[in-house]
């Protein structure tokens, strides 16, 4: 009888995603083996571990759950990026069995896979692994080691099986993609690369993944000028504070800002989205700040923030001045708020910025129990009281009240808030609300949807 076999895997990094495939493809070549999802009835489990920020927790958890419901006589497999930063730690724990990814393959190969199937479908192409540019944060350069690109022909071959079924692929190394073809063709070839896979399949869109700004070349940013069907950037620019990118061990901002206008300039129409790392050791209130301004030029259609974690082995941990927690958690929930407001579809056009709007908003929100003070009377409304609820914190209601504005986004939002507030809050409290949102220096479309939502308006 067939052995059974169950794979568990974090879906949170594209490698992941890659790796079960070539496994996926290796077990079903290998006739002595069933796949099961349920893996209580397995034989044998692979669970594939993160050691990236929550998801290591998550990826431990996972561990103990499934020692938890297995059979005795059940193979626990340990393997992925946690064995490669804590695999002492991990082979303490008993019945499980920790194995690097090439040992798990092993296990199963028969024969070598030309072009692996994507059991687990996805509209990725991941054209490269490993990173070559040790930012002082990061550990994935030590976990994953050397930068190991896929060949220009079998790039071009995994497009050509996507494109059949796929008007948008996601074009993106595992984890950085502007060194592709380093270590193959001795130079940086990613711009060579895409422009092949735009002339050869020009029906579909890309998207450029986990692009690191150092390779916004001039020949990188003719390709995109070019290419109308790159529709997508994904930059991260981590900070913008020049202390602060010298420390991470990343280009200057005034780098990155000439190319970041540039790409605007050539293609305005292109969505450019990033991501920011928060509460870097050393990271004061100024630079928080700036980085804040910058994000507030309005060039980035989506902003994705991360709060820094201290991840033993790597420079950054060991650096003075960590900053503590409470003002990490802070600044991630005031970056996250003004990329919910950033996403709203008005800024589609960059320059019209939302995000301006929401930090005004913010400091209005700060302001708040002293204007209330001054005008509750006028709107004879008694502070803390006049939620249906009784909450107590006024300043939170309207903070509360602001976020339901902003982010009814769609017609499911738009119901779903509008219901939520009816119920929670008295028409006196929403008048209120709509009475300094009207008053303060808020866009129209703003205003004219905070009436729609808390005012009995239909
Ligand atoms: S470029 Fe990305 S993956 Fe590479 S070291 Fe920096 S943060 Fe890590």
């Amino acid at each position: 009888m067939n052995k059974k076999i169950a794979i568990i895997m974090c879906n949170d990094m594209h490698m992941d995603i890659e790796r079960s495939n070539i496994l996926l493809n290796y077990i079903v070549q290998n006739e002595s083996y069933d796949i099961v999802c349920d893996y209580t009835i397995a034989d044998i489990v692979i669970i594939q571990t993160c050691a990236f920020g929550k998801n290591k927790k998550y990826s431990l958890q996972v561990i103990a759950d499934v020692r938890a419901n297995v059979a005795n006589t059940c193979r626990v497999i340990v393997t992925g990026c946690l064995v490669c930063v804590n695999k002492d730690a991990l082979e303490a724990i008993s019945e499980i069995e920790v194995k690097s990814f090439e040992e798990v393959v092993n296990m199963f190969k028969k024969a070598p896979i030309a072009l692996y199937e994507q059991i687990i479908p996805q509209n990725k192409v991941i054209i490269s692994e490993g990173c070559r540019k040790n930012c002082s944060y990061c550990v994935y350069p030590l976990i994953v080691g050397k930068y190991k690109s896929k060949p220009i022909e079998d790039v071009l071959l995994e497009v050509e099986k996507l494109h059949e079924t796929e008007t948008v692929i996601y074009i993106t190394g595992a984890q950085e993609t502007s060194d592709y073809g380093i270590d193959l063709y001795g130079k940086p070839s990613f711009p060579e690369l895409l422009q092949k896979i735009c002339s050869q399949f020009p029906d579909c869109n890309y998207i450029i993944g986990w692009f690191h700004p150092a390779g916004l070349t001039e020949e990188m940013l003719s390709i995109i000028e070019k290419n109308k069907n790159i529709i997508e950037v994904m930059l991260h620019i981590q900070h913008v504070n020049e202390r602060i990118l010298k420390n991470m061990n990343r280009p200057t901002m005034d780098f990155t800002d000439k190319k970041i206008q540039k790409l605007r300039k050539v293609r305005p129409d292109l969505v450019i989205s990033t991501e920011v790392i928060v509460g870097f050791p050393g990271e004061s209130q100024e630079d928080f700040e700036e980085l804040i301004m910058y994000l507030s030029k309005g060039y980035f259609d989506d902003i994705g923030v991360a709060s820094y974690e201290q991840v033993l082995g790597t420079k950054a941990s060991v650096m003075e001045d960590q900053v503590p927690e409470k003002i990490k958690e802070e600044r991630l929930n005031i970056i996250q708020n003004v990329f919910r407001a950033c996403t709203y579809p008005t800024s589609k056009s960059y320059n019209m910025s939302v995000i301006e709007e929401y930090i005004k908003a913010y400091g209005l929100f700060k302001n708040i129990p002293r204007n209330i003070l001054n005008n509750r009377q006028k709107y004879n409304l008694i502070a803390g009281v006049d939620t249906k609820t009784k909450t107590e914190d006024f300043e939170e209601c309207l903070k509360e009240m602001y976020e339901c504005v902003i982010n009814s986004r769609s017609e499911f939002d738009f119901k779903r808030n509008k219901k939520y507030l009816k119920e929670k809050y008295t028409l006196e409290a929403r008048t209120f609300f709509y009475h300094v949102l009207k008053n303060g220096n808020f866009k129209n479309a703003i205003k004219q949807r905070g009436k729609e939502l808390l005012l009995d308006y239909f």
